[in-house]
């Protein structure tokens, strides 16, 4: 068969372990999963409350437009319906602008380590990868930019930054924004922008309207509780839009998960809750890093990437024994750290206690 050169080496993409695999390979009964940046409160009642209630026919295609959710979205941030393309989760919408904009003999640019589906995504299509690693986790602006030619297609700018948890401040983004030729579109990845505090950050509304090569992605995986349902979104002028929309799946949103999404949407009580309890939450991370001097990054979002001053594929392996399912730095590009999802203040008192266990065994604590 005549497959894509590129695919030869490839290897799917590799999630956490499923928690009933780890039930069942390590004998217990309970196993968290902090590994995905999934919300630990779940999502609104509401939602609930409607997927009980709903008799939506299953046997009818999903509107392909998205028209509700559209609306809803479109009101909740004040932009125009035209300026939306939904995705099945933000995942596709990288899938769908890469698809779109790369090629071989063109290149794209992103920061390293940095979400990993960017890279993967380019490498399928054969485009030429250039990746500028991060300053103390943050992403090298100048430097990114420095890499940009007449062949570059497409920056990748994830902010907060996964894994690191940092963010591109206001006045870097607009310096960065005002410098990068108008051939290349810029990819702003805002996955955990709910959760992000940090007053340095600001509203990134205003530059998709004064910059028509710039899309925002956004997602209901993370802090709105709907990774199951995999629907994120795209924000962009117009052209942009009617452009990628070309490119999408015709119905690559399932009739539940628009409706869910536009319902918890409605409930900002419930996101507000879910901010509040993850300043909480990090409050727990941050001590611990503090009392045993580890490093960590100063995050924005609802997971932390700190240092565990051990092989960090051994103490994933060891907390999974242990009942938690985090992620490894190794994997992410950040060896001797770890990726943990910040759960609920029980998850995280637990998960520090036995970490803490776990270091002592492996000579880091005494
Ligand atoms: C989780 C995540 C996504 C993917 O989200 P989906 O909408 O579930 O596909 C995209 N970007 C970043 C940075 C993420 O962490």
């Amino acid at each position: 068969m005549k497959w894509k050169q590129q695919i030869y080496n490839m290897k799917p993409y590799q999630p956490g372990k499923p928690i009933d695999e780890v039930k069942k390979e390590y004998g217990l009964e309970e196993v968290v999963k902090l590994a995905s940046n999934e919300n630990p409160f779940g999502s609104s009642s509401k939602v609930a409350e409607f997927l009980r209630a709903s008799d939506t026919n299953y046997a009818i295609y999903p509107d392909g437009y998205a028209q509700n959710l559209r609306t809803a979205v479109a009101k909740h941030l004040g932009v125009k319906e035209n300026e939306l393309i939904f995705g099945n989760g933000s995942d596709d919408l990288i899938a769908i602008i890469t698809r779109a904009l790369l090629y071989p003999g063109v290149n794209t640019v992103m920061a390293d380590p940095s979400f990993s589906q960017y890279w993967h995504n380019a490498d399928i299509e054969g485009a030429e990868v250039r990746k500028v690693p991060t300053i103390d986790g943050r992403h090298d602006l100048p430097a990114m930019l420095a890499q940009i030619d007449e062949q570059t297609s497409v920056v990748w700018i994830c902010s907060p930054n996964n894994p690191t948890g940092t963010i591109v401040t206001d006045d870097e983004l607009q310096q960065f924004l005002a410098q990068v030729p108008s051939h290349v579109l810029v990819v702003l990845d805002e996955a955990y922008i709910e959760y992000v505090n940090d007053p340095a950050h600001k509203d990134t509304l205003p530059y998709y309207r004064q910059y028509n090569n710039l899309i925002l992605l956004r997602t209901f995986s993370k802090a709105y509780g709907l990774a199951a349902f995999r629907v994120g979104y795209g924000i962009a002028h117009e052209d942009i839009i009617a452009k990628l929309d070309a490119v999408r799946g015709p119905f690559n949103n399932t009739v539940l998960s628009q409706e869910v999404a536009a319902i918890a949407l409605q409930d900002q009580a419930f996101i507000e809750q879910c901010r509040v309890a993850n300043e909480k939450g990090k409050a727990q991370y941050v001590e611990f890093c503090q009392r045993y001097n580890l490093n960590y990054y100063p995050t924005q979002t609802n997971f932390i990437l700190f240092e565990v001053k051990a092989d960090s594929n051994v103490v994933f392996q060891e907390m999974m024994k242990r009942g938690f399912i985090i992620r490894s730095g190794a994997a992410l590009g950040a060896p001797g750290y770890i990726r943990v999802t910040i759960g609920t203040e029980a998850q995280n008192a637990k998960f520090l206690t036995l970490l803490e266990q776990v270091l002592q065994e492996q000579g880091v604590l005494v």
